[in-house]
């Protein structure tokens, strides 16, 4: 039966004996020490991280952080909607009642008394800020740091809930489009603030 190809690319293996060149594998050891000399000449692909960083994409999707408002309170209301909006399902969180003296802690009357992600299920789609009706929870620039053990991947409100004196920027990687948009008077209660 006759040997077709499309491609033009398939070769026959045959079994025969090896020539006196071939035998000796000179010529195979010269070459593949030249492809390694030729490399030393080439600029490296790869960079002294942590010392040297590359420069992201403007709408690079990194670490989460959850957003305080302009008073300072935290604007998640544990509605569970960034939860069911993850197709990781890498978020998790326990819902708790304020009470009257913690007005000035939780935005709403209801708030996350617990919440995580799990950074090793997350796949940084952004899903999540989507659905978040609060303006609560947002990807920013940072990268998630390299850990030893799996359990210190599952970030708790003391990594994600911004610091209130330190405000988390998450303007660096939102597009002219979507600023415009936060402006709109119907968007009042997602005021981002910084
Ligand atoms: S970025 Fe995507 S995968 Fe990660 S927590 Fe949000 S919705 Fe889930
Ligand atoms: S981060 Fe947003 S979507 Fe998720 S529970 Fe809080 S308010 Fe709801």
């Amino acid at each position: 039966m006759a040997e077709y190809s499309l491609s033009k690319r398939k070769k026959l293996a045959t079994k025969r004996a090896m020539t006196f060149l071939e035998s000796i594998y000179l010529p195979a050891i010269v070459g593949g020490m030249w492809i390694t000399i030729k490399h030393l000449f080439k600029r490296p692909t790869t960079i002294q991280y942590p010392e040297q960083k590359r420069e992201m994409a403007p709408v690079y999707r990194g670490q989460h952080v959850l957003k305080r408002d302009e008073a300072g309170a935290e604007r998640c209301t544990a509605c569970g909607l960034c939860a069911l909006a993850c197709p990781a399902e890498a978020i998790t969180m326990v819902a708790a009642e304020r009470k009257k003296e913690e007005k000035a802690l939780y935005r709403e009357e209801k708030y996350a008394a617990t919440y995580e992600i799990n950074m090793l299920r997350c796949i940084f789609c952004g899903l999540c800020e989507e659905a978040c009706p609060k303006e609560a929870i947002f990807l920013t620039d940072r990268i998630v740091d390299a850990e030893y053990a799996r359990k210190d991947f599952i970030y708790g409100k003391d990594i994600l809930v911004e610091p209130i004196n330190e405000r988390v920027d998450i303007g660096v990687r939102q597009t002219k489009d979507v600023k415009e948009f936060k402006t709109h008077a119907d968007q009042k209660h997602n005021i981002l603030g910084k």
